[in-house]
């Protein structure tokens, strides 16, 4: 089976345990505002445009079929993204590596092969391979497979997710992971439609599911200045770590500013322009708070 696949990544230390192989897979269902991976929301291939790059020569306009490139007389670059099919034409040809395309179609198998290479690191650190994304549980075919090839291959598999999936995937995927990685961004009580793009979201039916089933969890917490860096969201915090046992540790994923100018190169607008990465004094008075 093929999958859109954004990117492997390698010698990865914070991902859960040991040293870890990161899969991102392309596509998500949320609308996360501050997210540093914006080129993950949509599950097909998609160009990427770096402005600052572009030397403005009209190569891409003269092969796009699509007519998705004009050049001003003053040579100024526009692309119309909704023209775009991610046909990787003009990327081919940009001397200026101002164009790419982002993500690329993998055979599950493809995927295993990468996976493969690291098999000793993972053995002697006790890693494994950890999924992520997007959101990897929208390409939930091709991630069970994957899922499942690790498994007969006995790495230790992860799941980083926001848990916004039904209680039946739930089901399945506890048979092939062995530690979830758990997103809580928002509770159920704070802006989520504002802030996520859905609402409703409570991650408390699928703990309880999770702790059923003896699954370890990891809770890890997107602190956003302004949006959730509330006494009301770290109470919340300290009690889902109060309630469910198997969360062995809850980690704060302080604000960084580093995914700010990925918006700009999809066509997208960055809706929190003025913030700034968070201090290490911040993180680390963030990090008191959600103790006890
Ligand atoms: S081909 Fe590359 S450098 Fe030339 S106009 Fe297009 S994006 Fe800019
Ligand atoms: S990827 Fe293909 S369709 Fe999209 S802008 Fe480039 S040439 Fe046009």
């Amino acid at each position: 089976m093929k999958g859109i696949v954004l990117n492997i990544q390698r010698f990865c230390t914070q991902d859960g345990p040991g040293i870890r192989s990161t899969v991102f897979l392309k596509g998500c269902n949320l609308r996360c505002q501050w997210c540093h991976n914006p080129e993950s929301f949509q599950s097909a291939l998609q160009l990427g445009y770096s402005a600052q790059k572009c030397v403005g020569c009209g190569g891409c306009a003269a092969v796009c079929p699509q007519g998705a490139h004009g050049i001003s007389p003053e040579k100024k670059h526009e692309i119309d993204f909704k023209k775009c099919t991610a046909c990787g034409k003009c990327a081919e040809i940009c001397p200026a590596d101002a164009l790419r395309v982002l993500g690329r179609s993998m055979e599950a198998e493809e995927v295993l092969a990468e996976l493969r290479k690291d098999r000793k690191f993972y053995e002697r650190s006790q890693g494994g391979v950890t999924f992520s994304g997007g959101e990897a549980t929208v390409q939930m075919a091709f991630l069970l497979e994957l899922l499942e090839l690790c498994n007969r291959e006995g790495f230790h598999t992860a799941l980083e997710t926001n848990g916004a999936f039904s209680p039946e995937r739930a089901a399945i995927l506890c048979q092939r992971v062995d530690l979830f990685l758990l997103d809580f961004k928002l509770g159920p009580v704070e802006a989520q439609k504002k802030w996520l793009g859905v609402s409703g979201l409570d991650l408390r039916p699928l703990l309880e599911y999770l702790l059923q089933k003896d699954k370890p969890v990891i809770l890890r917490c997107p602190i956003i200045p302004g949006v959730n860096d509330t006494e009301e969201h770290f109470r919340q915090i300290r009690e889902l770590r109060r309630d469910f046992p198997n969360i062995q540790q809850a980690e704060i994923m302080a604000y960084h500013d580093t995914g700010k100018g990925k918006w700009k190169e999809i066509g997208l607008e960055y809706q929190l322009e003025e913030l700034k990465t968070v201090s290490a004094p911040q993180k680390e008075s963030w990090e008191r708070q959600i103790q006890g």
